[in-house]
């Protein structure tokens, strides 16, 4: 039987530290009341740890305090401090790797990217540090974590990018253990679509949900969950490959072993499929005169009511749909929280989507099925390579980086 284990007054005490640091963090501005109300501290305990942190340069008062409460009465915000640790935070996707610096606060300081084009394990690698030296360069703060987003399937746990279909054949690549010895920095690898889901769940619309679905949609569709306000992540990390979930079990063989996967449906080259299919029907649809449609071309048309993009995004959405049925009723979740591109930021997946999950799970999960636009837009699983590095070191998993310097190095 494992011995029960008390709790140390200091480990409470940084506890606590951590959890004000948090909603420092994941707060646009916040008062040292308001941390009170949300953490249930008393506002001595608040008042000691906000001048501990601010001591430590973690945290500072936005703007000038006195002035502020000339004008308004305004209980002095408090917001991390412009030279607390940065955090960097890499997405690989299919042919884009995308490089940022971000503080705790998941708020993007600095970029870089490159193209993936026929590539190995070893050159994307070396491109990823390459592009890493460049913004650490620029970097005036440290840099003290990486986080790593990646396409799947992955296995968080060893670090490791598997084997995606489609993606140079690459399989079995040690992402983390290579970029630890090359940088001597902590490093953490998370899947595309859970990264999405953790950035809500920290910074955006997750915030205030308890379970929810992460919907993310390009060359392929991931799906990160969150029940009880926490990430799913399964045995390994790898939760949250709806893409390869059948919606049809005497349906073609996919990559990944398995009948009628959602991602051999649910396509851009089964929608372009289909607009030459019924190019005749929509003849004077602008996309049956573009040469292989972009996604982003294609509901572009579709939000600004062209027929043949609705049709054509409409069976899309369907097959969506189809699969997410299943797991929205293994989990009794009514909560979908849905990222794309779109350049006409209009809401149309969710206006297509949502009555088809409504009237297949009116029965079963009862209530109002609520589809939610991402507030990163299509960014989060980027966001989310910086949310996973936050989420552990706000939980105590790593250790807030020491980072007590002298008042005359800090950035202003
Ligand atoms: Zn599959």
């Amino acid at each position: 039987m494992a011995q029960q284990k008390g709790i140390n007054y200091q480990d409470v005490k940084q506890k606590n530290k951590l959890l004000v640091l948090k909603c420092i963090a994941t707060s646009n501005g916040i008062s040292r009341v308001a941390i009170a109300d949300a953490t249930g501290l008393s506002k001595m305990t608040v008042g000691n740890i906000v001048t501990e942190l601010m001591e430590e340069m973690y945290v500072s008062e936005e703007g000038n305090s006195a002035s502020n409460s000339a004008v308004g009465r305004r209980p002095v915000q408090l917001t991390l401090s412009s030279a607390s640790p940065v955090v960097c935070g890499i997405l690989i996707k299919r042919y884009v790797c995308q490089i940022i610096l971000s503080d705790l606060s998941g708020i993007v300081i600095d970029t870089e990217s490159f193209v993936i084009h026929q590539c190995s394990g070893d050159k994307l690698i070396t491109d990823m540090l390459s592009s890493f030296k460049k913004i650490q360069a620029r970097s005036q703060r440290p840099i003290c974590y990486i986080g790593i987003s990646s396409l799947g399937p992955i296995n968080a746990a060893e670090g490791k990018i598997l084997r995606p279909p489609f993606f140079y054949n690459i399989s079995d690549l040690p992402l983390v253990s290579r970029f630890e010895q090359e940088t001597g920095l902590p490093t953490a690898l998370i899947h595309d679509a859970n990264a999405g889901a953790l950035a809500e769940l920290l910074y955006g619309l997750g915030k205030n949900i308890h379970n929810y679905v992460y919907l993310h949609i390009w060359n392929g569709i991931g799906a990160g969950i969150v029940i009880n306000g926490n990430i799913y992540g399964g045995d390994s990390g790898q939760s949250g490959e709806i893409g390869h979930t059948s919606i049809n079990y005497s349906g073609p063989l996919c990559d990944c072993g398995n009948h009628g996967c959602l991602d051999l449906y649910a396509s851009i080259e089964n929608m372009q499929r289909d607009i030459i299919e019924l190019s005749t029907i929509y003849s004077s649809s602008p996309l049956v005169r573009i040469n292989s449609p972009s996604w982003e071309q294609i509901v572009s048309a579709a939000s600004t009511g062209d027929s043949l993009g609705l049709v054509v995004l409409d069976r899309f959405c369907s097959y969506i749909s189809f699969a997410l049925v299943n797991t929205l009723n293994l989990l009794n979740i009514s909560t979908i929280i849905v990222g794309y591109p779109n350049p006409m930021n209009v809401p149309i997946v969710e206006k297509l989507m949502q009555p088809k999950l409504q009237h297949s799970l009116q029965a079963s999960v009862g209530g109002e099925i609520r589809i939610l636009h991402s507030s990163f837009r299509d960014a989060a699983p980027l966001i989310g390579s910086v949310a996973v590095i936050a989420d552990r070191v706000f939980s105590g998993e790593l250790p807030l980086p020491d980072y007590h310097r002298s008042p005359s190095s800090s950035l202003s």
